[in-house]
């Protein structure tokens, strides 16, 4: 049977070499399938967090693990069923799109005729067939975008990280992204979101945790949260939990 968990995340502490404690003691459960948002001001711990379940940072304490393998004793396995989608436009300007996902697929020791197929799929569902032989460097902002997505989910993650991808993006283009990562998550795969954008975590996420200083702090559904702060909305929830509820947009004159 498959593991109803696709991450879970237990007690896990992780101390910077210069002392500063960004995750103290985060335990999380992300279910197969659930569309999960993560929310926080800067400096909370998303991005901390997101390093130790990818292997980019090593924890102090606490375990993880994905889709029940442990992101250290079983991390080829761990890190094979994640996808990660960072929040840089990290793209290897010397290579073509094509070549993009190829290198990624081989990354992850897919076989030749399996990552031409896997490539030819993606380009087409991002639209990117048309610029498969072109250079990255000469991509718009939203196909390297999309580039990045694609990549991402190169070698069939059943996870998908999505840090903060839509920051700084034109409307049309946020839109267009929400599209794909809805259909990505209708398909089956499970997606964890770091955002700054209230309105696209209420829109996207069938759960939300918002963590502060290190900690989770309430978690729930959107509606769950605003009815725990007595708010009608996210954001004012989210301002409840950064004390500074007098921010709300409903005292805006
Ligand atoms: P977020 O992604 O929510 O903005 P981070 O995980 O980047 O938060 O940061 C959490 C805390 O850890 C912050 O105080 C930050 O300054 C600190 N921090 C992050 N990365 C490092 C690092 N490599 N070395 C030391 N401190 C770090």
């Amino acid at each position: 049977m498959p593991d109803p968990v696709a991450l879970r995340i237990t007690d896990l502490v992780k101390r910077y070499p210069t002392g500063t404690e960004a995750l103290r003691g985060v335990s999380l459960e992300i279910g197969a399938g659930q569309f999960f948002g993560l929310l926080g001001p800067n400096g909370a711990g998303k991005s901390t967090l997101i390093h130790c379940t990818t292997g980019l940072a090593s924890p102090t304490s606490g375990a993880i693990s994905v889709f029940g393998h442990d992101a250290i004793d079983g991390y080829a396995e761990a890190r094979a069923a994640v996808g990660l989608a960072p929040q840089d436009l990290n793209i290897d300007q010397f290579l073509t799109v094509a070549e993009t996902l190829d290198y990624h697929g081989g990354y992850f020791g897919m076989r030749r005729a399996d990552r031409r197929e896997r490539t030819k799929e993606l380009l087409d569902a991002f639209s990117l067939t048309a610029k498969k032989d072109d250079r990255t460097r000469t991509l718009s902002g939203g196909m390297k975008r999309r580039l990045i997505l694609a990549r991402a989910l190169m070698h069939r993650p059943r996870l998908l990280i999505l840090d903060e991808p839509t920051a700084g993006v034109d409307v049309e283009l946020r839109l267009e992204l929400w599209h794909y990562v809805q259909r990505i998550n209708a398909e089956g795969t499970t997606i964890l979101l770091t955002t700054h954008y209230l309105e696209e975590a209420e829109q996207l996420c069938d759960r939300i945790a918002f963590i502060n200083d290190g900690q989770i702090v309430a978690q729930g559904s959107s509606a769950e949260l605003a009815a725990r702060y007595g708010v009608s909305g996210l954001e004012d929830a989210y301002l409840e939990l950064v004390g500074r509820k007098e921010l709300s947009r409903g005292l805006v004159a």
